[in-house]
C-alpha cells in the first residue's frame, strides 16, 4: 500500500520513517528544491523529552535556553523566571534536525521527491485518495498532510469532511531575525528578554543573547497581524533598549506565519491525516511546535502499527473510524494539556496593561507559575497558594484575582473536556465534542 507525505514538515519526516518501517511504500514530496534550502535557517525551541521518546539524536552544537526575563507591555515591570535545569529546553538548530530525519527516513526506504509543489487532495466517495503533485495525480491509501500551517491540502477539503479552515484572528504573525551584534554596545544585564504585549499590542517580542557572540536574536509576533509600520515600530522600541541589536541581518528576516487556531479541530479523513502545524497543533508563543509535530508522526505510525497487529482489513486501515485513533491519541498526550495553555495564554493577552505589570511585579505569581506559562504546562492552585494570593494581593487587586481564578478554571475546563475525546469513532458524538469544545473556547 502506498503513502504519500505532503510537505518535508519534520512531523511528516518522523511518519514517512516509521510508516515505511512498517513495511508501506512512502513518498515524500517537497516543495524545496533540496533538502538544505529548506525553510528557516535558524534554531528553535524544543525540549529533549522529545528526542528520548522518539529515540532520535539531537543534533550536534543544540545547547540548553537560558532563563527567560519577561518584561512588562510598557517596560515598567521585570520578572526573571529561574528554569528547572533538568527540564530546560534546547535550541535545536533546524536544518541539522531536517538532515537526521530525512537520514533515517531515507534508510528506511523512503522516497523524497525535492521541487515537487502539492496543489489539492484528489477526493473520491468521501475519501482522499491522493493529491495533484505540479499538475499530475498521485495516488495513495493515505495522505499524511505536513504542509504547514497554510497546506493547500486542507484548504481544499470538502466541507463535509470538518476540516475546517483557521480564521484571521487565529495566526501569529512573526518577524525572525538575526542581527549583527553591536560590538560597541555594553553586554545586556539580561540575555534572554520576552516582551509581553509589547507595546501594549497582542503578542510577544523577544531579544535574545544566544551561544552565537556575534549575533542578537529577534523575534516580533503578533496576533492576526503585523503591518510593516508596525515591525519597523516594534524593532525602533527594542533598539532603544537593546542597544546590541546591529542595523545588519545576518539569518533570517523573514515574516512567518504560525497557526494559534482552537486546538480543537479535525485532523483525519478518510484516506488523510494531519501532523504539525496543518493539523493546528501550534499554541500562541510557545515552542512546542517542532516536538509536537514529531510526535504526531510517531503517534500515526504506532496507530497504524497497532490496527495492523489488530488485523484490521487493508481497505479498512487508513479509513476515518481507524484514524481516529490517532487524534485521541494525540489529545492525550499533549493536545489536551494544550488546549488549557492556549486558554490561558489567550486569556494574559487580554488582560488590561496595567494588570499584567502588576501581576508581574507582585509575589502573586510564583516563579514555578510563571514557568508552567512559559513551558505550556498546567497551572494549578491549591488550597494553601490561593489563600497566600489573596493575602499578598491587596484589596485594590482582589478583583484581578477573581480574573486570574476564572481563568484558571476556564484553562483546567478546557483540559478536561479536550481529554475527554470520544474514544472511539462516532461521526455524531465526534461532531458534538468539536462544536462544544470550540464553543467553550469562545466564552
Ligand atoms: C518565527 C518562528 C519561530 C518558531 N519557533 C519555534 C520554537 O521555538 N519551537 C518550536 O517547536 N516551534 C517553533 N515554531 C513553529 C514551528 O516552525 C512549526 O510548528 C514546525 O516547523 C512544524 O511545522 P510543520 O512541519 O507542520 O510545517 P513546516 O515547518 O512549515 O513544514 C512544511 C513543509 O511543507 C513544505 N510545503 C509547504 N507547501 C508545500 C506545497 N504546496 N508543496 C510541497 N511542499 C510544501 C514546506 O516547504 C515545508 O518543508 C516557530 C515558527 C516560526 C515561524
Amino acid at each position: 500500500m502506498k503513502i504519500v507525505i505532503a510537505g518535508a514538515g519534520m512531523g511528516g519526516m518522523v511518519a514517512a520513517e516509521k510508516l515505511a518501517k512498517l513495511s508501506f511504500e512512502v513518498v515524500v514530496f517537497e516543495q524545496s528544491p533540496s533538502l538544505d534550502e529548506m525553510r528557516y535557517d535558524w534554531h528553535d525551541d524544543v525540549n529533549p523529552s522529545v528526542f528520548r521518546r522518539l529515540g532520535i539524536e539531537m543534533p550536534v552544537g543544540s545547547f540548553k535556553k537560558k532563563s527567560w526575563t519577561f518584561i512588562s507591555p510598557h517596560g515598567a515591570v521585570v520578572r526573571e523566571f529561574r528554569q528547572d535545569e533538568a527540564t530546560a529546553d534546547y535550541s535545536v538548530e533546524r536544518r541539522p534536525l531536517n538532515r537526521i530525519l530525512y537520514d533515517r527516513a531515507v534508510a528506511a526506504g523512503v522516497k523524497f521527491v525535492f521541487g515537487a509543489k502539492v496543489q489539492k487532495p484528489v477526493v473520491e466517495k468521501g475519501s482522499v485518495v491522493g493529491v495533484i503533485v505540479d499538475g499530475r495525480e498521485e495516488r495513495a491509501d493515505l495522505v499524511v498532510d505536513s504542509l504547514g500551517a497554510d497546506s493547500p491540502v486542507r484548504k481544499d477539503m470538502p466541507q463535509e469532511f470538518g476540516i475546517s479552515q483557521y480564521k484571521e484572528n487565529e495566526i501569529f504573525v512573526a518577524y525572525r531575525a538575526f542581527y549583527e551584534k553591536n560590538a560597541d554596545a555594553p553586554a545586556p544585564k539580561y540575555t534572554n528578554k520576552v516582551y509581553l504585549k509589547h507595546m501594549g499590542e497582542q503578542g510577544i517580542s523577544w531579544v535574545i543573547q544566544d551561544n552565537d557572540p556575534a549575533l542578537v536574536n529577534v523575534l516580533v509576533g503578533r496576533l492576526g497581524s503585523l503591518s510593516s509600520y508596525d515591525l519597523e515600530r516594534a524593532l525602533e522600541d527594542l533598539r532603544k533598549t537593546n542597544p546590541t541589536i546591529g542595523e545588519k541581518v545576518v539569518r533570517g528576516g523573514e515574516m512567518c506565519v504560525i497557526p494559534v487556531r482552537y486546538p480543537s479541530t479535525r485532523m483525519v479523513a478518510n484516506g488523510y491525516a494531519a501532523v504539525g502545524d496543518s493539523a493546528f497543533m501550534t499554541i500562541p508563543m510557545l515552542g512546542s511546535g517542532i516536538a509536537s509535530g514529531m510526535l504526531a508522526g510517531q503517534l500515526l505510525a504506532e496507530t497504524v502499527g497497532e490496527n495492523l497487529s489488530r488485523g484490521v482489513k487493508k481497505e479498512d486501515l487508513f479509513k476515518v473510524s481507524r484514524l481516529w485513533r490517532y487524534q485521541v491519541k494525540v489529545y492525550r498526550e499533549f493536545g489536551a494539556v494544550h488546549c488549557a495553555v492556549d486558554v490561558l495564554k489567550r486569556g494574559v493577552l487580554n488582560f488590561p496593561d496595567a494588570m499584567l505589570d502588576w501581576l508581574l511585579g507582585s509575589e502573586v505569581l510564583t516563579n514555578e507559575e510563571v514557568g508552567c506559562l512559559a513551558a505550556g504546562k498546567i497551572l494549578r492552585v491549591g488550597l494553601k497558594e490561593a489563600i497566600r494570593k489573596i493575602n499578598v494581593a491587596d484589596y485594590g487587586h482582589f478583583r484581578t484575582l477573581i480574573k486570574v481564578n476564572n481563568l484558571l478554571q476556564k484553562s483546567l475546563f478546557a483540559y478536561r473536556f479536550a481529554r475527554n475525546i470520544p474514544r472511539n469513532y462516532d461521526s455524531s458524538i465526534c461532531h458534538t465534542w468539536e462544536v462544544n469544545m470550540r464553543r467553550y473556547y469562545k466564552r
